[in-house]
């Protein structure tokens, strides 16, 4: 899977599935099938027909032309009424649709347009597409990382008693752009002590403190493709207490990435982390899924989580990402990115251990 294009891969899900064409909306999706990087695109594809149509409007088509010299581009005034005329022309009868990206109205004007036509929810089978990346995505996926880690590299030195989380986190931005970072795929997160305990805290106007555990969350984006990481670090003489979570989190984390190999259960890789973190007394303290895919969105499929049924590809790139977080008194975080090899999970980010301390 990993070799195959990924138009070669909506053409296979077109046969598998036996559909007529396929209406793919969401931002993601089309930039991976057609190249196309702007914000607003549809794309219809039709079964055995190699090249696609991309419908934008005025302010895209020479951008699209020039970036999908393979798609056909039609500029629209009216994308409904553009895109039902030609599945009306082509007869066709089975359009499979992204049921969770397009809006109850714009469905709804889809289906009044399109005569006789069937539109069919495919949920997220063309984003399930995009879990085996290819060996140009995982090239730009590295470059992420590495932007990111030298910046934070350059950047943690300065992370000081008194400094402002969302100052010290500015800086942090500011190096992953001028690195060559795109905006950044999400906002860094940097929860010092007791906010630590807030798995997705925004960087505040609080200063760091000496003894705190700092938890900080970061990725970069390089032509599309996000990073991202999750170290935590202590500044000055830590707590004993905290020492010994972050050393509970590390270890699960540990066992995690070695059981995610291609082929096993997503929750089972989800439950090796879980249920040490449980056996520890901290079961409680971790509430949220073990990691996701990571691509061109930086939360994407697969997801490591009990809820999730399925196993991990060969090809996927995920984050292995447990946490403890204490109420009033703090957490920690430990993310790390892994491609899963035929052979096992490689890391792509520099493997977290034991607990930094910056002086
Ligand atoms: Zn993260
Ligand atoms: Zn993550």
């Amino acid at each position: 899977m990993k070799d195959v294009p990924p138009l070669d891969r909506a053409h296979e899900l077109l046969e598998r599935k036996n559909y007529d064409a396929l209406l793919i909306t969401s931002r993601e999706n089309n930039r991976y099938l057609s190249n196309f990087t702007g914000s607003d695109s549809t794309l219809l594809i039709r079964a055995g027909d190699d090249a696609g149509y991309l419908y934008c409007d005025s302010r895209y088509t020479e951008q699209a032309k020039a970036e999908c010299p393979k798609w056909r581009v039609i500029e629209y005034k009216n994308v409904v009424e553009s895109v039902a005329k030609k599945i009306v022309d082509l007869k066709l009868k089975k359009v499979g649709f992204e049921s969770r990206n397009i809006s109850y109205n714009l469905y709804h004007r889809y289906l009044q347009a399109i005569d006789n036509a069937v539109l069919v929810p495919i949920e997220t089978l063309v984003d399930k597409l995009r879990i085996s990346k290819t060996e140009k995505e995982l090239q730009l996926i590295e470059q992420a990382v590495k932007i990111a880690e030298t910046a934070f590299d350059e950047s943690i030195p300065l992370l000081k008693p008194g400094v402002k989380e969302n100052e010290w986190a500015l800086l942090m931005e500011s190096k992953m752009r001028s690195l060559g970072s795109e905006p950044l795929p999400f906002d860094i997160i940097v929860a010092s002590g007791q906010r630590g305990a807030m798995p997705h805290a925004k960087a505040a106007k609080a200063a760091i403190k000496k003894g705190d555990l700092v938890t900080i969350d970061f990725g970069a984006c390089y032509k599309g493709y996000a990073s991202d990481t999750t170290n935590t670090v202590a500044v000055g003489k830590p707590n004993k207490e905290m020492v010994e979570i972050y050393q509970v989190v590390l270890d699960a984390h540990d066992m995690a990435i070695e059981a995610a190999k291609p082929g096993v259960e997503l929750k089972k890789i989800d439950a090796v982390a879980r249920s040490y973190i449980d056996k520890k007394g901290f079961g409680k303290y971790f509430g949220h899924g073990l990691g996701h895919g990571v691509g061109l969105a930086v939360h994407e499929e697969p997801h490591l989580s009990p809820l999730v049924e399925g196993v991990l590809q060969e090809g996927a790139v995920v984050t292995v990402e447990p946490g403890i977080y204490i109420p009033g008194k703090g957490g920690v975080r430990i993310e790390d990115m892994i491609y899963v090899s035929a052979d096992g999970p490689e890391l792509l980010t520099t493997i977290s251990k034991e607990l930094k301390i910056i002086q």
